[in-house]
């Protein structure tokens, strides 16, 4: 095969953690890397830690010294027989890995704060997948050259960014850089990092939030100035429900950036929020795809859908969520009331969801974030509202929410939708001014039961037009 020339563009390949975790499929990722260059292509894969690995990196920042040792020795047995199955032997990459892991842990014990040292842990799941993923792609023949991704991927902060979200949940400089270009396209073809993990102004390790491979896949897409980037996952696509929990929900073959936004934002965890504004910034085209079954399309998106047809494109559900409600008497005509409220969430760094007032009364949601379950934020916050206001806080919630576009239009249609809530106690109701959702807020218990015949109803009424197959697919079960 002729060597590619500097000028050939890059595409970004992400592959999440069930998608490294078998031998059949890091066959696959070798495959597709394969198929791309004999495209014409250069190719930057991003792969995440294997399953789970990121989740026990997390207790190790949270237990005691033997229980923390006792679970590196889990993860490192782990690692080497996988790379026994894949016929590594036992690679020097990964001995070095915990060897450094060790030594990290044996120095002074992290305290609940320091979160720079809880990134540096939790970036070892990245580290170690990624170096057994190219030392198996070699073996397999592939000129694969690893990458280091936090020599690429730059932290950035905004002025209200705290200690905890300057170390584990950072965004990163993004913009064209042709001089990574050049010197990627001088070294070679084919590419593996990490996801997950950047570095800060001081050159330590900090993370992109839980979940955030795919936002780093993203950052890559937009720096190599990429044709496409690609989310490879264990579901064919993005569907109109979690199709683990609905199996009558549809594939999406196509969205645009603001739809696939509204919909990840609401919480179909298939796509991280925080990746698609870096690509809807760039116009970087982004596709979903099914590890398991390559050659099926997943969903395409990009600047323009399919259609403008209006109709229901999603039912989302985001679990865990805080109510706050604030009632003051004397809010009638008051003014900076919600000024001075803010500015508490402000102060105590939350972002805040959903929005309802009255003219007594004004009620929020706020996402669970780790911020939110790891710090006393929650009673500080009620501390400092109570000077201003009578606060009252309800917890479990989850915020169902319709997503398309045109929901002003279709909002006669959610009627039997509405009916099928009948039995639950809606605490509050939302539809956003850029005419993509409509939120109900509910108590968490009974959310993912009522979920199939809520989508039902969308798919009786009309609502939701899956009929129209420039838009809607088949169901899981069907494609598969
Ligand atoms: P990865 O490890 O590849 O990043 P994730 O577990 O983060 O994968 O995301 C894939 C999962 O997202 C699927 O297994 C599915 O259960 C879930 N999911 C939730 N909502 C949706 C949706 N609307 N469409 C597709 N998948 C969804
Ligand atoms: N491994 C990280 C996590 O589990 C990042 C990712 O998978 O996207 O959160
Ligand atoms: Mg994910």
């Amino acid at each position: 095969m002729n060597a590619l020339t500097e000028q050939v563009p890059f595409v970004v390949l992400k592959f999440g953690g069930t998608s490294v975790s078998t031998p059949q499929r890091l066959k696959t990722i070798g495959e597709v890397m394969r198929q791309k260059r004999s495209d014409g292509v250069r190719v930057v894969t991003v792969v995440s830690a294997l399953s789970q690995v990121t989740d026990t990196l997390k207790k190790i920042t949270e237990c005691s010294p033997e229980q923390s040792f006792a679970l590196v020795d889990a993860l490192e047995t782990r690692h080497f027989s996988f790379a026994q199955t894949l016929g590594l032997g036992q690679p020097r990459e990964l001995e070095t890995l915990f060897r450094e892991l060790r030594t990290l842990l044996e120095t002074a014990r992290p305290g609940p704060t320091d979160f720079l040292r809880q990134a540096a842990i939790l970036a070892f799941g990245e580290l170690l997948s990624s170096r057994l993923a190219v030392a198996f792609l070699r073996q397999q023949g592939l000129d694969v050259q690893w990458i280091d991704a936090r020599t690429v991927l730059h932290a950035t902060y905004g002025p209200f960014d705290s200690a905890w979200s300057k170390a584990l949940s950072v965004n990163c400089r993004c913009a064209p850089d042709e001089v990574l270009q050049r010197r990627l396209a001088q070294q070679g073809e084919l590419f593996l990092t990490q996801g997950f993990i950047a570095q800060d102004e001081n050159g330590e390790t900090v993370i992109l939030g839980r979940g955030g491979s795919d936002t780093s896949a993203a950052y890559f897409g937009v720096l190599l100035n990429a044709q496409r980037v690609e989310i490879w996952t264990d579901v064919p696509g993005m569907f109109s429900a979690n199709p683990r929990l609905v199996p009558d929900a549809r594939l999406l073959k196509a969205l645009d950036y603001d739809e696939a936004q509204e919909i990840a934002s609401t919480g179909a965890k298939v796509l991280h929020p925080r990746c698609l504004p870096p690509c809807r910034e760039a116009r970087v085209p982004m596709v979903i795809k099914d590890t398991e079954h390559p050659h099926l399309d997943g969903t395409a998106i990009g600047v323009k859908s399919k259609t403008d047809v209006k109709s229901v494109k999603a039912l989302s559900v985001r679990k865990g969520l805080v109510l706050v409600s604030m009632e003051t008497v004397g809010m009638w005509q008051q003014v900076g009331f919600l000024s001075d409220v803010f500015a508490v969430y402000k102060k105590q760094g939350l972002s805040v969801g959903l929005i309802a007032t009255s003219e007594t009364n004004v009620t929020v949601s706020l996402d669970p974030s780790e911020n939110l379950l790891n710090t006393a934020v929650l009673a500080e916050l009620q501390r400092e509202l109570a000077v201003i206001c009578r606060v009252k806080m309800h917890q479990p919630c989850a915020a169902v929410t319709v997503v398309g576009r045109g929901m002003r239009s279709l909002l006669h249609r959610l009627t039997p939708w509405l009916n099928a809530l009948e039995a639950q106690h809606i605490y509050l109701v939302t539809q956003s001014s850029n005419d993509l959702n409509f939120t109900v807020v509910v108590d968490e218990a009974a959310a993912d039961q009522f979920l199939p015949s809520l989508h039902s109803e969308l798919m009786r009424s009309g609502a939701m037009n899956v009929n129209d197959d420039n838009i809607f697919g088949p169901t899981l079960a069907s494609l598969r």
